[in-house]
């Protein structure tokens, strides 16, 4: 896929009821992105209720055809702007959300955190911004939306934008934005409206296109050995790069061990070989000399990662049954498989109303938060999520289920 047809991915998050479909429904709509049917269909059902077009029904129609499992997925749903390709990745009402960002099943690059302009902040609200805030996500809009259900007024927006700045500030959530929108009536998403003529900042698509991607690229390389194969008497290593670039005759360190090692070859699958490999990419390399190298192995361009058996972590647990202290868990992270123990449960954290739980806690249970130190069997190789994602999230799993997601602070 060439680079300028990458679309950006967003999270769209929010209280229950706050409006994230409709607000959904009306950015397909307003870019042209809702097929046609599609419309019909929700026009249709929204008479039958006697109410405008409902677009919240256009996210059932998606729904629907998911579970029937036509066509679309509702955590790949696209828009566009004449600057780029957006893409949706998780949908309201999808619980797994916060399982889906800590283990990075779905990577948002930008959030848009929805709230209701006449509720205001809802437990929701300060779980979602809480995460938003954990995973130390920039790229932020807040959307004051029903702005029409306090009679579009500026003061009400502005007593708001206050009251949530200070709020999310405290979480060390910056948004970019704060917008007044009526996602149900239109105003301020794709187009300007004449009824806030008070406001002067941008529209959501607008805010959204002042967004960068991410550039995993031009970070330190991290390459995980997924596996080794002889081939044709050569010692091929495989795996995906998940940060940086690779280039043939590079000199570069072999973690944990920190031996120094010389890429000899590349190779991209179906092709000849290369001289150099970029992000996201699965290859085989071989390495000059006599190497011990296997599975959980990590390729890196500089020292700068954490080579260690002790780490420090925030954690979300999600299984029904908690943890009992001294039980081994499997911790992994990229390809590296480790049993370990939570050692110490520092702090506990209720992740809906923020407040602290409990102070050296001896167990974890659903739905908490906890700062933890993890004792692991071997080094493994890290790096701080803010830094290098991939490297810097991990699952702990349980008899083969995964038990809770963490992120590397
Ligand atoms: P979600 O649970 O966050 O996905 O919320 P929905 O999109 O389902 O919206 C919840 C309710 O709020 C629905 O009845 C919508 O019609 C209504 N709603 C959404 N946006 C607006 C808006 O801008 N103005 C008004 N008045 N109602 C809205």
């Amino acid at each position: 896929m060439g680079e300028e047809e990458r679309a950006l991915p967003i999270v769209i998050v929010g209280h229950v009821d706050h409006g994230k479909s409709t607000l959904i429904g009306r950015l397909l709509y307003d870019t042209g992105c809702l097929p046609a049917d599609k419309y019909a269909e929700i026009q249709r059902s929204s008479e039958m209720l006697g109410r405008i077009v409902e677009f919240a029904f256009a996210m059932d129609c998606l729904e629907e055809e998911r579970s029937r499992g036509i066509t679309i997925d509702t955590t790949q749903t696209f828009f566009k702007t004449p600057k780029r390709r957006y893409v949706i990745i998780d949908a309201p009402g999808h619980k797994e959300f916060l399982k889906n960002m800590i283990t990075g099943t779905s990577q948002a690059e930008a959030a848009l955190l929805i709230i209701d302009a006449f509720e205001g902040i809802r437990d929701q609200t300060k779980r979602h911004a809480y995460i938003l805030g954990m995973l130390g996500l920039k790229q932020i809009c807040v959307l004051l939306n029903k702005i029409d259900l306090v009679h579009y007024s500026k003061d009400k927006f502005l007593e708001l934008k206050t009251e949530i700045t200070d709020f999310l500030n405290q979480l060390n959530v910056h948004p970019t934005f704060i917008l007044p929108i009526s996602a149900i009536h239109g105003d301020n998403v794709a187009n300007p409206s004449e009824k806030i003529s008070w406001f002067d900042g941008p529209t959501v698509l607008q805010a959204l296109d002042t967004f960068h991607e991410l550039k995993v690229e031009e970070k330190p390389l991290r390459f995980p050995i997924q596996d080794s194969y002889r081939i044709d008497g050569k010692k091929i290593l495989v795996g995906r790069i998940e940060s940086g670039r690779l280039v043939k005759g590079e000199s570069l360190f072999l973690l944990p061990e920190k031996k120094k090692v010389i890429i000899k070859s590349i190779h991209k699958f179906m092709e000849s070989e290369v001289t150099t490999a970029s992000c996201e990419e699965s290859i085989g390399i071989s390495l000059q000399g006599r190497h011990r190298v296997e599975r959980g192995h990590i390729l890196t361009g500089d020292l700068s990662s954490m080579v260690s058996d002790k780490i420090k972590a925030n954690i979300f647990w999600m299984d029904s049954m908690g943890y009992r202290a001294g039980e081994t868990l499997l911790f992994r992270c990229v390809t590296q498989e480790i049993p370990c123990r939570i050692e110490k449960i520092n702090k506990k954290f209720d992740p809906a109303s923020m407040e602290l739980i409990e102070k050296d806690a001896s167990s974890i249970k659903g739905a908490e938060v906890a700062d933890i130190l993890i004792q692991l069997d071997q080094k493994v190789v890290v790096d701080p999520f803010n830094e290098i994602p991939e490297m810097g999230r991990f699952v702990l799993e349980k008899d083969g289920r995964p038990v809770a997601g963490g992120i590397i602070l």
